[in-house]
């Protein structure tokens, strides 16, 4: 089949009800792309028939089509990596399968690469997601903005196009949470952005729970900053700065007044605050050194249970 130009790279998560339109939609605009061309489909632990469904989308294309299978249910960022990892193009296309992004908007992010830049973002001016989760997202982005100094103006798209070189370094960092969107934007030498259009989810239900969207929050901010362990500092310096006054208040209190019995509640309050306080405090230096424990353990970040691959390349 000669070189490939463009991988486009698909996690999927129990999609059965999505699959077919977005192979219809996704071959197509590849097909009026004329590049040579692979998709990566990852199959991240379904439990329906999305995995028969690929199956069958390998045989109708075995030249362009590969299939990886996951043992189980390891994420979509981890999907990710599994296909950077064997990835061919020069141009690589993350795309979700639930046609949120619609295939047609890949040309667009190609040109772009083309024009020079090496990570180019889609950002999704109309967003078509539950009040919830845009609202949650503004909020994800400024956190973001804050403590990573990472500028994307939507995070949470996942229509994105990376340059080679930046795949591998992806790929060589073999970390176990990672977001890879913030990842690549700290490699990029010349990021860009252009706007997408996006739809609302074709069939079945969003994939990520309340949990697993502060779990995803939790593994960009601390993967990528010491802010926060930083700011606990601080907070503890003003703290301590604060009781030092109050003890030498009480001391003088104590001399020129004699003893007193007063403010019992107020008392109960500041310690219940300043407990709190070291309580998160814990809670945080627990998420870094636990994320610190696990990388420490090197065990494989995900398992395959097979991988179909007909492409006659090496
Ligand atoms: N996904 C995955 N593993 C997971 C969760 C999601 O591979 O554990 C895939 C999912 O199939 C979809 C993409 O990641 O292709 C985005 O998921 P979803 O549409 O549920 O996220 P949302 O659009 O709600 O942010
Ligand atoms: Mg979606």
């Amino acid at each position: 089949m000669g070189h490939i130009y463009l991988s486009i790279v698909i996690p999927v998560f129990n999609e059965q009800e999505n699959l077919e339109r977005l192979f219809t939609r996704l071959t197509a605009a590849l097909d009026a792309m004329k590049q040579p061309s692979e998709i990566v489909f990852v199959n991240d632990g379904s439990s329906d028939n999305s995995f028969k469904i690929l199956k069958n989308f390998h045989e109708r294309r075995p030249q362009q089509v590969r299939i990886i299978d996951f043992n189980g249910n390891y994420g979509q960022h981890t999907a990710i990596i599994a296909a950077f990892e064997r990835v061919r193009g020069k141009i690589i296309v993350t795309l979700d399968a639930d046609l949120q992004n619609p295939p047609e908007e890949i040309q667009k992010l190609v040109a772009k690469v083309e024009e020079g830049y090496d990570v180019v973002g889609g950002f999704r001016a109309q967003r078509e997601d539950s009040w919830f989760r845009r609202y949650a997202s503004k909020l994800n982005n400024k956190i973001r903005k804050y403590t990573t100094n990472i500028e994307m103006t939507d995070q949470g798209c996942m229509l994105r196009a990376y340059a080679r070189h930046i795949v591998d370094a992806i790929v060589r960092c073999g970390e176990r949470t990672t977001f890879i969107p913030a990842l690549a934007y700290k490699f990029a030498a010349n990021p860009g952005e252009v706007e997408v259009a996006h739809s609302a989810r074709l069939g079945g239900q969003s994939k990520y729970s309340l949990y697993k969207l502060i779990r995803l929050n939790f593994d960009l901010i601390t993967g990528f900053t010491l802010v926060p362990l930083q700011l606990f500092t601080i907070l503890g310096f003003i703290v301590s700065g604060l009781s030092a006054i109050l003890v030498v208040v009480l001391v003088v209190r104590r001399i020129l007044i004699g003893p007193e019995v007063q403010g019992i509640f107020t008392l109960f309050a500041v310690l219940f605050f300043l407990i709190s306080v070291a309580i998160t405090g814990i809670g945080l230096v627990g998420e870094y050194v636990g994320r610190t424990y696990q990388a420490v353990q090197q065990r494989p970040r995900y398992i395959l249970r097979q991988i179909l691959d007909k492409t006659s390349e090496e």
